[in-house]
């Protein structure tokens, strides 16, 4: 081994465990996590990788829950083809330009060069919109709401990162033609909400909402709203979920059209073009989990979304134990997950002969599973059950007790327990990395010190490309190279947040980029990010 790695390694840890310190190097760490957690295995396309059934399980929590709260707003399901023809690609011109390097095409049938090469979806805009012109003939055709459950693929040349930044990935896309500016504004907002609400309330991540700047939002959109995440353990931030209003731009290319109702009243023919939506949540949002509340033991499920959120394992074991008590033992776990179940909890027994219960331990805490169950002929003595929980280091803090009497209530209980301090933990740590700065020399250092920023900005895109330039340059004693591939990466504006500090007097605040001679109109979010 060489020496270099062999120094990353963490003494004494176990040989199924994770053996280099998330602090240490991150990378490495978080490839580990997502093997040996069973949540990834590699594949032989770079950027493509097999989602195992534990994390796909927990992108079934996601879509089952947003999947449940829009058709509280009728949208429905439904599958268009993942090609998408090169002129329909091509109707709209700025998001053409955005998606044109990433975009797969499809060439070849068999040996025979296509007449005209197809696209591989990158998102699904120009593949539906045509479907909406033939299909919307009247203001009673509107809304129109549709959503896919699909994948699509972004063929990226920036380093891809299972979950965070694959070729191929999984989301949802929706859909949605309106009548008016306000009603497709208003769904706007409701969507960007539900998003913030699996990130926060199913993942226990903690995002800022905002809107994106100009420079920033989605290729062919009248506005992006955003969810922004951060990664403690690099100080950057992540584009979690995004909300777009694309207002008419693509209805007039794509020619989608109803005869304006308030004209027709008055006697006259006008024909108006439909506001449209689209938005989207991926798989990105399982990588972001992990990043947050990943340790050096494993993974760390959030309860609401873990597959098994409560492991029981037999212990107290021995030489001495006969057949006949172990039988006993293994029966009253058996009924202890048969409570739990009836609980709604999902719970499963460990029951694997040949492994030492300490073994076992490490084996589900490398899984994350919340909550781990301790049985053994002692607590059946009395009536009681050890509990241990995951998202706590200290191991006696971890530990508890709970009368099998009171498990029913107790155990659910616990785990929502679990699933709040999960948050608050993380939105500590992310409200702690929200640093506001109004001097330009506090910049770097700050974004340096694993920050984001909150700064006063005059909302120009040059300056804000100015600010990348600014900040990406090296200074002197410099040694922020925790992730080696972004040394020195320049901050860009994460969102506009919706949320403003106070401190920004209109007319009178300048904008923080020391070059820029423009007031600052708003509170921006700058930040290294993924
Ligand atoms: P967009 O359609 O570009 O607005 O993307 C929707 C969301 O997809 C973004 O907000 C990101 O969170 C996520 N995303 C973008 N690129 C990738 C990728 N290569 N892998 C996984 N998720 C992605």
């Amino acid at each position: 081994m060489a020496p270099k790695k062999q120094k990353k390694k963490m003494e004494g840890a176990a040989l199924i465990g994770i053996d280099v310190g998330k602090e240490v190097d991150l990378g490495e760490w978080y490839q580990q996590v997502i093997t040996k957690g069973n949540m990834i295995s590699y594949y032989d396309v770079a950027g493509c990788y097999i989602l195992e059934p534990s994390s796909y399980a927990i992108w079934e929590a996601i879509k089952s829950w947003f999947d449940a709260q829009i058709k509280t707003l009728r949208v429905r399901n439904c599958y268009f083809p993942i090609f998408i023809s090169a002129d329909n690609l091509q109707r709209e011109k700025d998001h053409v330009e955005g998606f044109a390097a990433e975009v797969a095409w499809v060439t070849k049938g068999g040996k025979s060069d296509l007449e005209k090469p197809v696209a591989v979806r990158p998102t699904s805009e120009t593949a539906m919109y045509p479907y909406f012109a033939d299909k919307i003939r009247s203001h009673r055709d509107l809304p129109l709401k549709l959503n896919q459950w699909n994948n699509v693929v972004r063929w990226e040349f920036k380093h891809p990162m299972p979950f965070i930044r694959s070729r191929e990935f999984l989301w949802q896309e929706g859909h949605t033609a309106h009548l008016t500016k306000e009603e497709a504004g208003t769904e706007v907002r409701q969507i960007l909400d539900w998003y913030a609400d699996v990130y926060e309330k199913l993942l226990a991540v903690p995002v800022v909402k905002g809107q994106k700047t100009e420079n920033e939002k989605f290729p062919g959109a009248e506005y992006t709203t955003t969810i922004e995440g951060f990664i403690p353990a690099t100080g950057r931030g992540i584009q979690a979920a995004t909300s777009h209003c694309l207002g008419q731009h693509f209805s007039k290319m794509f020619n989608i059209t109803v005869e304006d109702p308030a004209a027709k009243e008055a006697g006259e023919s006008k024909h108006i073009h439909v506001w449209q939506n689209s938005w989207g949540l991926t798989t990105r949002s399982i990588g972001v989990m992990v990043l947050t509340h990943g340790d050096n033991r494993g993974l760390v499920t959030p309860p609401r979304v873990a597959e098994i959120q409560v492991i029981i394992i037999p212990v107290g074991i021995t030489a001495k134990t006969t057949p006949e008590d172990k039988d006993k033992l293994y029966k009253e776990i058996d009924e202890l997950a048969d409570i739990l179940r009836s609980a709604n909890v999902r719970a499963e027994t460990d029951m694997r002969e040949g492994y030492s219960p300490g073994w076992k331990f490490n084996d589900w805490e490398l899984k994350g599973i919340p909550l781990r169950i301790e049985f053994g002929p002692k607590d059946s003595a009395r009536h009681v059950v050890t509990t241990s929980r995951r998202d706590i280091d200290n191991k006696d803090e971890a530990r508890g007790e709970i009368p099998i009497s009171e498990l029913k209530d107790a155990i659910p209980a616990l785990l929502n327990t679990i699933q709040a301090d999960m948050f608050k933990k993380a939105d500590d740590a992310f409200r702690a990395h929200r640093v506001q700065v109004t001097d330009w020399k506090d910049f770097v250092p700050t974004l340096n010190g694993k920050n984001v920023i909150l700064v006063p900005h005059c909302e120009g895109g040059k300056c804000e490309d100015e600010i990348k330039e600014l900040s990406a340059r090296k200074e002197e004693g410099d040694n922020t190279a925790e992730d080696s591939r972004a040394p020195a990466m320049g901050a860009k504006s994460l969102c506009i947040p919706f949320e403003q500090p106070e401190g920004i007097v209109q007319g009178e605040t300048k904008c923080v980029n020391p070059n820029c001679k423009d007031l600052a109109k708003s509170w921006i979010l700058f930040g290294r990010s993924y």
